[in-house]
């Protein structure tokens, strides 16, 4: 073999280990891709079931911090305020903020209530295994999500039909088969399915609705904000007793959004 050959022989070597590396590279980064593909799906699923990131520590901690140290000690209502992930009833960038002490915006000048009221709703109503809950003004869906963790069927009423729409996706996505979601004016309740256990209205009226009271169970309780929009509002909590006479006691002060009778 001359020089010029051997020249040759090196250079075809030497193109083939260029190929060779560069096979190898691709061989690589596919898998590097593919890798980051699936770890994202799987980070997807583990979001819909409610816990990356530490969202299950910060939801244990505010349970703690922000409820159980606030007096609120009925177990089941603890075990669901554990149990829903609230960071999935709020938009992707607020999620840092889900476990704050303060309600959110959810769009369209709604909010999802700050936990502790959530919780304090949710007592007062002295849910059971077995009752039926109506919950008028779904927004995000929390609040019904907490309340099915609880009772046997929960229905639920939001007036502006997007919010509707959407807390009825979140809550089949999240599998609470026991929600039933209508969009329409809750003033007049849920006739169909009444009469209820348990009845929760997040907006404030400045009247309790007498339909509501009408579909309220013998030994039935509803929580409702009364008052005026952008004043102070009573959370109140009205009971039919045994005998069928209504009772109502003012709980406290609080602030929500108001209790519209349309939506445009
Ligand atoms: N429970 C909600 C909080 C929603 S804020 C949650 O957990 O996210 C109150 C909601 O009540 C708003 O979405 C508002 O649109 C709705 N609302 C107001 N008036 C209503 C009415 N008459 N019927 C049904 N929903 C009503």
């Amino acid at each position: 073999m001359n020089s010029s050959e051997k020249h040759i022989v090196n250079i075809t070597h030497l193109d083939l280990l260029v190929k060779r590396t560069r096979y190898q590279f691709l061989v690589v980064l596919s898998f590097f891709i593919a890798l980051s593909l699936f770890s994202g799906e799987v980070c997807y699923c583990f979001s819909l079931k409610g816990d990356s990131a530490g969202y299950e520590k910060l939801r244990y901690e505010m349970v703690e911090k922000q409820i159980a140290a606030r007096g609120i000690k009925d177990g089941n209502v603890l075990r669901a305020m554990r149990n829903v992930p609230r960071h999935l009833f709020v938009s992707e960038r607020r999620r840092g903020s889900a476990y704050g002490d303060f309600p959110l915006p959810i769009g369209y000048g709604q909010t999802i209530s700050q936990p502790f009221i959530v919780a304090l709703m949710t007592e007062l109503l002295e849910p059971g295994k077995d009752h039926i809950a109506l919950e008028v003004g779904t927004g995000s869906g929390y609040q019904a999500a907490v309340l099915s963790e609880i009772v046997k069927e929960v229905y639920t009423i939001e007036i502006i039909p997007p919010l509707g729409r959407a807390a009825e996706k979140r809550l089949k996505e999240l599998a609470y088969k026991n929600v039933t979601v209508k969009v329409g004016d809750g003033y007049y309740g849920w006739e169909e399915y009444g009469p209820f256990d348990c009845i929760v209205v997040t907006a404030a009226s400045d009247h309790i609705p007498p339909p509501l009271i009408k579909q309220l169970k013998i030994g039935g309780k509803m929580a409702i904000p009364v008052g005026r929009p952008f004043l102070v509002q009573h959370l109140m909590l009205v009971e039919r007793s045994e005998h069928g006479d209504i009772q109502t006691r003012s709980i406290s002060p609080v602030t929500f959004v108001p209790f519209r009778r349309e939506w445009k």
